[in-house]
């Protein structure tokens, strides 16, 4: 079979290799369709000490049922699942209190748990093996649909939820960046907090279009007058919660200057930007009371409530579909901004 393998810093390959042998509670799962993630090109750019060289890409893998081990029970040769992103044992004391995505025993301190694609072998192939326990079913969902909701749908549902208790009526929120994970972030907040007043932020007319589309009440571009422009819009305390799908200083700063005392800030994308708090007597860089957090990807009950607003039509994603083997296409496209919503590959 076919693998696209991570081989050095900034390289990648299609290579043949042996079709995984499964244990007893293993699933062979025939891919039919992969995700690409905009980590997946923080992967591909990692310098020599990276320790993950020789995985097979793809954290976000949907497919059919290939073959169960002995021990597998519930699943059939054909069924539809979505491969969980993140491997937990599902057994440690954060497992157990629901927070299975800082799992103790395949994640530590300060790396996350285990996640295919990082680690151990992803879904950019014709087919990936996985632990029985960290399949989904997914019905009839169109794959294309499907695949990123394992990461562009579970990490927004997780986000989302952390601050519905700031979105009380009369709520503000702003989403930055209405990228793959942006625009479902929009689709859920519009399902999970319809009062909610929403303001969008992203450098691109066609994906502010967009964000107006999903119901965005104001749309802007980032610039020296955004933060002014939230503030007329919100109310001059500020905005409950911002939501920064890109992560970079400039976002972040943003994200502090329009939060309101006691708001919410959640920092999901990798742009490497630095939030600061200074404990003295000063509202600034952050006002009082303000969370900030950013966390690893979601829980299980993130990623089945992601997949229950799929099935019921609340969350679509946009997606663009490319072979498996014109993936260093789909790689430079996302890298230069040319993919409408999420980049899947099909093998
Ligand atoms: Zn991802
Ligand atoms: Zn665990």
């Amino acid at each position: 079979m076919r693998a696209l393998k991570l081989t050095g810093p900034g390289t990648m390959e299609l290579v043949e290799v042996p079709v995984p042998e499964i244990a007893d509670h293993e699933v062979l799962v025939k891919v039919t369709a992969a995700g690409l993630c905009h980590s997946d090109l923080h992967i591909l750019h990692q310098d020599e000490n990276w320790p993950f060289f020789g995985t097979t890409l793809g954290h976000e893998t949907a497919g059919l049922v290939d073959s169960v081990g002995a021990a597998v029970t519930g699943l059939v040769p054909g069924e539809a699942v979505l491969v969980r992103a993140l491997w937990a044992c599902g057994e440690c004391r954060p497992c157990r209190l629901g927070a299975d995505n800082a799992c103790a025993v395949t994640g530590t301190r300060t790396m996350f748990p285990l996640t295919p694609g990082l680690g151990a072998d992803g879904g950019m192939a014709d087919f990936i093996k996985v632990d029985a326990r960290h399949l989904e079913k997914i019905g009839e969902l169109d794959p294309l649909v499907a695949a990123p909701l394992a990461d562009a749908g579970l990490t927004p549902m997780h986000n989302v939820n952390s601050v519905l208790p700031y979105l009380t009526e009369g709520a503000t929120v702003v989403v930055i960046g209405i990228g793959g994970l942006g625009h479902v972030a929009l689709q859920i907040l519009a399902a999970a907090a319809p009062e909610a007043r929403v303001i969008a932020v992203d450098t691109d007319d066609a994906k502010l279009d967009l964000a107006r589309s999903r119901g965005a009440s104001l749309v802007l571009k980032p610039g020296p007058d955004a933060a002014a422009r939230i503030l007329a819009e919100a109310g001059e305390h500020g905005v409950d919660a911002v939501l920064d799908f890109v992560g970079v200083q400039p976002t972040i700063d943003l994200a502090m200057s329009v939060v309101r005392p006691e708001g919410a800030i959640r920092i999901v994308g990798l742009g490497e930007g630095h939030a600061q708090i200074n404990a003295d007597l000063s509202g600034e860089p952050l006002p009082w009371g303000v969370t900030v957090q950013r966390a690893y990807g979601g829980n299980i009950a993130d990623q089945r409530a992601v997949i229950d607003l799929a099935n019921r039509g609340l969350v679509t994603i946009e997606s663009t579909a490319y072979p498996l083997a014109e993936a260093q296409r789909a790689f430079d496209d996302l890298a230069a901004g040319r993919v409408a919503g999420r980049a899947v590959l099909v093998p």
